[in-house]
């Protein structure tokens, strides 16, 4: 039977950590070499003098002109390879600003995103089709979008989607993280552990 499968696309398929430590040490900041992924530097950077600023900076950059640096998840492709053999229907469901707070160029982060798409082969491969992946400009406006395509289950890294008001309560959901932070909601630590959830 054809499952609907929503995903979400920033830091659920597409993974920024390396593209971000890189940024940070291009923008002149010393990165302690410990840190390890984009929420530690930003936790990091946001108690340096202006922090708060560089970051929005760097993610302007890295959501932007510079998302062809960032990778997908290592494991993305088998999963999503996997669904597709089992005839699922797989969306992209994603809430991102049309344009960055601290960006004066104008790039428009819903056009990079969809060539980052592109330029991963996904589409080409038929992993994923250009006409099922949506940028929503509001959570609420992702969540409307998730229920009317009548996704049975989503896959997100943050809980906030899944707490949502008007999440529909009969999607089953998947949350992409280190650990669980809901009841209720199942927790994957990587695309190996969704690859099992998803058979
Ligand atoms: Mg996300």
């Amino acid at each position: 039977m054809t499952r609907r499968i929503g995903i979400d696309f920033d830091n659920t398929l597409i993974c920024y950590d390396r593209l971000f430590l890189l940024l940070a040490r291009e923008a002149g900041y010393e990165v302690p070499t410990k840190l390890r992924d984009k929420t530690a530097l930003r936790d990091w950077l946001r108690v340096q003098p202006e922090g708060e600023l560089a970051w929005q900076r760097l993610q302007a950059q890295a959501y932007g002109p510079q998302i062809g640096a960032a990778t997908l998840f290592n494991g993305v492709e088998e999963v999503l390879a996997a669904c597709q053999k089992r005839g699922d229907q797989l969306y992209v469901v994603s809430h991102k600003s049309r344009f960055a707070a601290q960006d004066r160029e104008g790039v428009n982060l819903h056009q990079a995103a969809r060539k980052f798409l592109v330029r991963s082969s996904l589409f080409e491969r038929r992993l994923l089709n250009p006409d099922q992946v949506f940028f929503e400009e509001s959570r609420a406006e992702k969540v409307r979008r998730i229920a009317s395509l009548g996704c049975e289950l989503f896959i997100d890294d943050l809980p906030e989607t899944f707490t949502e008001r008007d999440f529909p309560t009969s999607i089953r959901r998947i949350l992409f993280a280190a650990q669980p932070l809901l009841p209720g909601i199942e927790c994957c630590r990587n695309w190996q552990e969704i690859g099992q959830a998803l058979e």
